[in-house]
């Protein structure tokens, strides 16, 4: 058996080495280091990909949620209301720009903001809404847009680990995550499912004056060269990282059917099982499986991370600390929220190792020793 990892990014790299080889080598010939063709024919191609008019490409996803609130032109003190079970990028950029995070639950099945949670926290204050597709799935986006309009609201969504998810409305039309709301933001960090060999993010939006804005503030506020009629940063994706993207793009829906095949075979392993909660499948969005998260119920989770460990598996909790009890958020009065099931959740969640490359025998060697583990401490 090939050892296991959270994610196998050298035997992905190892069937398509010929393509990014060259692709690497034409970048390097050409010499076009910075806004190389490849970036324009990335963009172009996820747009297309995405259904969404417009892409930005930027530096990572960070500066992509970053950019975005930016190009709002939110006040300060304006309220932001986000889930505070993320990854601390979701949270971070909005005290950075000296907006007020206001953190609210997440559903404890889908581990996605709570839309009533969004509905009681809104305030005169409150300016937009950062619903993230937490480990590949979509938040509830047609109540949140609905909240959205009513309250007249902007919604950023942070899809960094759901690129590919489709969403379905009442309706049965069918969109893309990221290509909801007023504009949405995602990483291309090397782990994620679309993931360069570097740093790299991208923004997306259907609005042309907002795309007009996020590009200038993604490129020193810059209208024509040298004439800077806006505050912005210096953010880009680089032409080796486009050229490898545009690549990994064109299987980015077998890499999710992939990681899907692994997420089917664990819930197999572990239905009915009193112990531990599979990932919930909305009945309005499809997966794209970014992590396989258990919710454990009355089981030793530092005992099965460390049995686990033993046996040559790995385990991660995403994520330990939420947003609100991070000392960074302390002069933001992050003690004062009460987020119950945010803590609940805090405390139960372990992901097992997925990704596009996992073999049958490695997942049955996981799930055997999951429930071994968890059998013996019955
Ligand atoms: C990875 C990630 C980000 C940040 O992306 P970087 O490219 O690392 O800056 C933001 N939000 C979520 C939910 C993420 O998983």
């Amino acid at each position: 058996m090939r050892p296991i990892q959270m994610v196998d990014l050298q035997r992905q790299y190892a069937k398509i080495k010929s393509e990014v080889n060259l692709a690497i080598q034409e970048t390097l010939d050409s010499a076009a280091f910075i806004n190389g063709p490849a970036v324009n024919n990335f963009a172009v191609n996820l747009s297309q990909y995405l259904g969404v008019k417009h892409v930005i490409p930027c530096a990572n996803g960070t500066d992509a949620l970053q950019i975005s609130l930016m190009a709002l032109e939110l006040a300060p003190g304006d309220e932001v209301i986000t889930p505070s079970f993320t990854y601390v990028a979701t949270t971070e950029v909005i005290a950075l720009l000296k907006l007020k995070p206001v953190f609210v639950e997440v559903d404890r099945r889908s581990f996605c903001i709570d839309p009533a949670a969004i509905e009681k926290a809104i305030t005169p204050k409150t300016k937009a809404i950062v619903p993230v597709h937490l480990y590949g799935q979509s938040a509830d986006m047609e109540a949140i847009m609905d909240i959205a309009k009513r309250h007249n609201l902007y919604v950023i969504e942070d899809n960094a680990q759901a690129i590919g998810a489709r969403y379905t409305f009442s309706d049965n039309s069918v969109q893309k995550t990221g290509s909801i709301g007023t504009v949405g933001a995602t990483s291309f960090f090397p782990s994620k499912n679309l993931g360069a060999y570097g740093d790299g993010g991208a923004i997306f939006t259907n609005d042309d004056e907002l795309a007009a804005r996020l590009k200038m503030i993604a490129n020193h506020g810059q209208s024509k060269r040298y004439y800077h009629d806006i505050v912005g940063c210096n953010s880009r994706l680089d032409s080796i990282q486009a050229a490898i993207l545009n690549i990994k793009l064109g299987r980015l829906d077998d890499y999710i059917a992939a990681r899907n095949k692994a997420a089917d075979h664990y819930d197999k392993a572990f239905a009915g099982n009193p112990k531990i909660a599979v990932p919930y499948r909305s009945a309005n969005s499809s997966h794209a499986f970014h992590q396989y998260t258990l919710t454990l119920n009355g089981v030793d989770r530092n005992g099965l991370n460390e049995w686990l460990a033993s046996r040559n598996i790995p385990s991660m909790i995403y994520y330990p600390v939420p947003a609100h009890r991070q000392k960074m958020f302390e002069a933001f009065g992050g003690q004062n929220f009460d987020l119950e099931i945010t803590d609940w959740l805090t405390e139960r969640v372990i992901s097992l190792p997925i990704h596009t490359e996992m073999d049958e025998d490695q997942l049955a060697y996981i799930t055997e020793n999951v429930l071994s583990f968890i059998n013996k401490t019955a």
